[in-house]
Parts: structure tokens; C-alpha cells; sequence
């Protein structure tokens, strides 16, 4: 048994609001030895995890919780590949790239997905542990000499790996680049694909560009492309899906999935279940405490892979790492059918420049989840802009409701700590048993209020969005893309508060995302938006929501079935025969076919 400790040192407020609390409590400090003192370099409290004994006290008392001790599991007798510095993250073992294979990789955020990639792809060299010393390349050859990895290693330290990667951050690419899309692309097209892989993503338009220019799902598709478009011996893809549209999702996966050859391998990093179950041939799961140890574990067919991992136990591993199992239920469509209309709109019709859209008539009841899919650049921001009358309609008209909006991209830039910018959207609301649990507790923010807002990452701040736009006395809660930035377990959390906070307050929200999965666990009913992105959009619906995934998954040219172990839905393989006599039905949702 190791015992480790590790400090979140972007959380820690030493010297603004703390006073070396944990230093203070801690009773071997108070004996007289130095388990926690403070590093002069960032005056942050270092532990020493020889002297440390567990007790307990500093996690319990930290305010902004940013400590964790814990006894790492007995079947990790060895040591770490990698260990950034004392106190930090710990990742035990790598996944395996496989020739002609794309391998999965599914875990939660901070778990050390990218740490593997990074590794993998030569951008990080792996210290085993030893971050005060300076590994030399045989070092790490030698520890890995009897397996796949030791030869892989020694091929990548001999500059004889070819590999490509798009990384998680594409935002990143503007910041080091600031030229057009066509002049970086062929500074990188090794295989004179560039234009194909484009035109593959509906992209060719963007050539002319600058990088600076381009939107985050634009941004995404050429950093796919670029990635795509290098000869190499492995591809890494880092969430591939983030930023794009439902549509664009599914051409991507094909896309990466063409590039695996007898030759090549291709490992992608993705939360979006669909997209991953898609994409990969084997998957490879992470579990460990999220910030703290990340475990790669073996290699699983992708149906087992994905499910061991919403169940929270791996088999063959014989190792549980989530108390709960990750649930999908058969469709519900009964549930709001008697209730009464809370919500009419007419038809309208708004024209721009360059842009029309038309709505057909509609109505939202009480306690129901509208969901809206389709395209980007289809109108569904205008139509919500209708709805709350930011904007008016050129023909109809729409009756005037308070909305309260999450935005697409939610703000960093707040200042202040998370409870100060929860209490001004909730009030006394927040101190109620109901929204402590239902809303603090199941998003994971109970344990950051005391943190400041602009110090969370992505994922927490997309949590904090969501629970303050529920937070404010609305009829509608208008729900932008609540899936981006977070991974499975708060996808489905995330989707599981929205819809507990409609069905107890009897109001109604419409959600917009791109996560299938996402959109089949949360929705009542459905808006699809169809037409030429950019130039038309017309609305479609609403619909039942088996009526409206039929009319997305048809879009996407897609059929569903239903896992019979976990209910979730999953993509058919093209051509196979259920794929043909679902299409052959015209039911590409699993739901119609029996
Ligand atoms: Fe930092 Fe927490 Fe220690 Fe205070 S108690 S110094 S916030 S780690
Ligand atoms: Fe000290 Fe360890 Fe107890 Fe923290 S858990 S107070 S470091 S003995």
C-alpha cells in the first residue's frame, strides 16, 4: 500500500482568505516534524507523503477542498510512468496502439487521457515517478524491455514513429498560427488529401481563412484535417467531437476511421458515446480519482468496453471504480402527454442578409424537455432569440415569456467565487434542502463554492452555467450545448438535474446539443432543424421523440439499435443486416424497430 498526496495548487487561496489552515491542524505538524510547510518558491503547502498518516483532518478542513490523501490499491504495486511533481497527478500504465485499429480511449476528465496521448505521441516524455531526476531515454527503454511498449518506446525515442496529433486544445493552433487555413494545410499535407478531408467535413470554404477567424467548430474540422492529412505510422485524436455539429460528428468518425490501415493506428479520446462507439474497434478504459491517479486498463471489445464502463466495473481487471452504474431507461414518451399547454409559438419567418428561417407552429407543455438538433448555422440560436423576443419575427409573431439563457460558450471571465455568482442568480433559493441536493450536490459544485469562478476548468464551469441558469424564476430555460466540456458521468448528471428541475417546478426547457446519446436520455420531444446551413433553415416539429431521433439519425444516414444489457442506443454498423431492414422500414431509431 502507497500512501499519496496530492494538492490542487490552482485551488489553494494560502495568503487570500486561508492561513495555512492545513498546517496548522495537521497533528504530526503540531508533534514537531514538517509534514506540511511551505514551498517558498509559490508559498503553496507542500505534505510529505513518508510523514503523513492518513489521518484525514487537512482534506476535511481545506476550504476550497483542494487536498486529497487516499491509499492507492494494492494492484498497483508498481510504479508510476508518470508523475508530474510532488504532491501531482500520478498515471500507471499506457494504452497499446494497434496496427489497422482504432482503440477507443474512455474516461473522465482529469483522469490522464491526455497525459497518454501525450506520451504516446512523443510530446511529454514520461519520468516513472522520478520528477526530480533527468531520465535518460534507455532509462525508460529498459523499464519496458520485455514488452510492447519498451520496443515502442525504443522506435519513438529513435525519431523511426511517424505520428500525427490533434490535440484537445485546438484553440491553441491561433494562438501559433496566424496565417490562412490553405497555407497551413499544405505545410502539412503529406498525402495531397487536404482538399478531400475538407470537402469530407463540408469544410472547402474555409481554405481562404485565417485561423484567427474561424469558429470553434471550424476551427475543429481543419485541426482534423491537418491531423488527417500527415503520413503516419499512428494518428492520435484528442476529443475530435467538441465544437462540431451532430452532422459534422459522424463525418468525422468516418474520416478517422478510414485512416487505419494494416499499416497505421489511430487512438482517439472522446465522451461523446456515440461518436466513440462509432468510431473505435477496441476500447481502452481509465479509471482512478479524478486530479489524483489515472489507471489505463486492458483492452475491451467496444460493446463491452462501453459498457463495463457505464456499469463502473471492469471484469477482467476485477475492479469496481464508481459506486453507481451509469443507467439508460426505454424511451418514456407517455410522460408528458396530458399535461396541459404551458407554451404556444406561431409560424414566423425571419430573413437576414444572407439567411431565412420559417417556423412552423408549436406548442411546449408543462414539465417537458423540448431537445433541438441539426446543423449549425440553421437558425437555432434565432429561434430561440424569437422565443424570448431579442429579436422580433418579420412574419408572425410569439407570445412574450421570460427566458433564462445558458450560453453556448459560458464565460470565464466572472469575478468572484462560485457561491457568490450562484447566490446572485438563485438568492435564498440556495440555502433550500432541495436545491443544496438536487442542484449543488449532483453537479459537483458543493465542494468548489469557496473557488474562485475563473479558476475552474471547462467542465466545472459549464456545471456552474447550467445550475445558474436553473438558479433564475423563469417560464423557460433555454439550454445551449450543456454536453461540451464534460465527460460521461456529467453528461448524464447534467442531464438527469435539467430534467428533475422541469418535472418539480413544472416549467419547460429546451436544450440544444449535439451529443445523440445526450439527447436521447434527456428529451420528451424534439425540434429538428433541416435546410442549407448558413443560407436556410426551417424547423421540423415538434415532434415525439421517437419521430424526431427518426428524423436525425435519417439525416445523418445512421441507424440505431438498442444494447439489450444496458439499453443505451448504438450505432449499427453500416450495411449489416439490421442496419439494411431498419432503412429498409424507413426506422433508423431503435425504438420503432422491434
Ligand atoms: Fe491551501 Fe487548503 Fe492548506 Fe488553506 S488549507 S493553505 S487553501 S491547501
Ligand atoms: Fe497531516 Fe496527513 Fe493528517 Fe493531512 S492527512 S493533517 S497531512 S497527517
Amino acid at each position: 500500500m502507497r500512501r499519496i498526496a496530492v494538492i490542487d495548487k490552482t485551488r489553494c487561496i494560502n495568503g487570500f482568505g486561508c492561513d495555512f489552515l492545513c498546517g496548522r491542524l495537521c497533528p504530526v505538524n503540531r508533534e514537531g516534524a514538517s509534514c506540511i510547510y511551505i514551498d517558498p518558491k509559490d508559498n503553496k503547502p507542500v505534505i510529505d507523503e513518508t510523514l503523513c498518516t492518513g489521518c484525514g483532518i487537512c482534506p476535511n478542513r481545506c476550504p476550497t477542498q483542494c487536498i486529497t490523501i487516499l491509499n492507492l490499491p494494492d494492484k498497483l504495486a508498481e510504479e508510476p510512468i508518470m508523475r508530474y511533481g510532488i504532491n501531482s497527478f500520478e498515471l500507471f500504465k499506457l494504452p497499446i496502439p494497434k496496427q489497422g485499429m482504432v482503440v477507443g480511449i474512455l474516461g473522465r476528465n482529469g483522469i490522464g487521457k491526455s497525459t497518454a496521448l501525450n506520451i504516446l505521441s512523443g510530446s511529454l516524455k514520461p519520468n516513472l515517478g522520478e520528477f526530480s531526476k533527468q531520465l535518460k531515454d534507455s532509462d525508460i527503454i529498459g523499464k519496458y524491455s520485455k514488452t510492447y511498449l519498451g520496443d515502442y518506446f525504443k522506435r519513438l525515442f529513435a525519431g523511426k514513429i511517424k505520428l500525427s496529433y490533434k490535440p484537445q486544445r485546438i484553440e491553441m493552433l491561433q494562438k501559433v498560427y496566424d496565417g490562412k487555413v490553405s497555407d497551413l494545410l499544405s505545410k502539412v499535407d503529406e498525402k495531397n488529401t487536404s482538399d478531400k478531408y475538407l470537402s469530407d467535413l463540408d469544410a472547402l470554404h474555409l481554405r481562404g481563412r485565417k485561423l484567427s477567424e474561424l469558429s470553434g467548430g471550424e476551427l475543429q474540422k481543419v485541426a482534423i484535417v491537418a491531423a488527417a492529412s500527415k503520413k503516419a505510422d499512428v494518428y492520435f485524436f484528442d476529443e475530435p467531437a467538441s465544437f462540431l455539429d451532430i452532422t459534422t460528428r459522424i463525418k468525422a468518425a468516418r474520416l478517422i476511421r478510414s485512416l487505419a490501415d494494416e499499416k497505421t493506428s489511430v487512438m482517439v479520446v472522446e465522451h461523446d458515446l456515440a461518436t466513440l462507439d462509432y468510431i473505435s474497434d477496441e476500447i481502452q478504459v481509465l479509471f482512478g480519482e479524478i486530479g489524483v491517479y489515472g489507471i489505463v486498463g486492458q483492452s475491451k471489445s467496444v460493446r463491452n468496453g462501453i459498457n463495463e464502463y457505464l456499469d463502473g466495473y471492469l471484469t477482467g481487471e476485477n475492479m469496481r471504480f464508481r459506486d453507481y452504474a451509469i443507467k439508460f431507461f426505454p424511451v418514456n414518451t407517455e410522460r408528458v402527454i396530458g399535461k396541459s399547454i404551458f407554451f404556444e409559438y406561431h409560424s414566423m419567418e425571419k430573413s437576414f442578409r444572407d439567411f431565412n428561417l420559417k417556423v412552423t407552429p408549436g406548442n411546449i407543455r408543462r414539465g417537458e424537455v423540448l431537445a433541438v438538433m441539426g446543423a449549425n448555422g440553421l437558425g437555432k440560436s434565432t429561434f430561440l432569440k424569437l422565443l424570448s423576443h431579442e429579436i422580433q419575427p418579420d412574419i408572425g409573431e410569439v407570445e412574450k415569456r421570460e427566458i433564462s439563457y445558458k450560453l453556448q460558450y459560458p464565460p470565464s471571465n466572472i469575478e468572484g467565487t462560485v457561491r457568490e455568482f450562484l447566490e446572485k442568480a438563485a438568492g435564498d433559493k440556495m440555502q433550500s434542502g432541495w436545491y443544496q441536493q438536487n442542484i449543488l450536490e449532483k453537479l459537483g459544485l458543493k465542494k468548489l463554492l469557496d473557488n474562485f469562478v475563473s479558476m475552474l476548468s471547462g467542465g466545472e464551469l459549464q456545471k456552474l452555467h447550467v445550475a445558474a441558469c436553473l438558479s433564475r424564476d423563469c417560464d423557460i430555460y433555454a439550454i445551449d450545448e450543456p454536453s461540451a466540456f464534460i465527460d460521461v458521468e456529467d453528461r448524464l448528471k447534467v442531464a438527469e438535474v435539467i430534467k428533475d428541475f422541469v418535472i418539480k417546478n413544472g416549467v419547460c426547457a429546451i436544450v440544444v446539443d449535439h451529443d445523440v446519446q445526450f439527447i436521447d436520455y434527456i428529451a420528451d420531444s424534439m425540434l429538428v432543424f433541416e435546410g442549407d446551413p448558413g443560407k436556410q433553415g426551417h424547423v421540423i416539429g415538434p415532434l415525439g421523440k421517437k419521430d424526431g431521433m427518426n428524423q436525425v439519425l435519417k439525416m445523418l444516414d445512421i441507424t440505431y439499435r438498442m444494447d439489450k444489457q444496458t439499453s443505451r442506443p448504438r450505432i449499427n454498423k453500416p450495411g449489416s443486416q439490421l442496419d439494411q431492414q431498419q432503412r429498409a422500414n424507413g426506422e433508423y431509431y431503435y425504438s420503432l424497430a422491434k
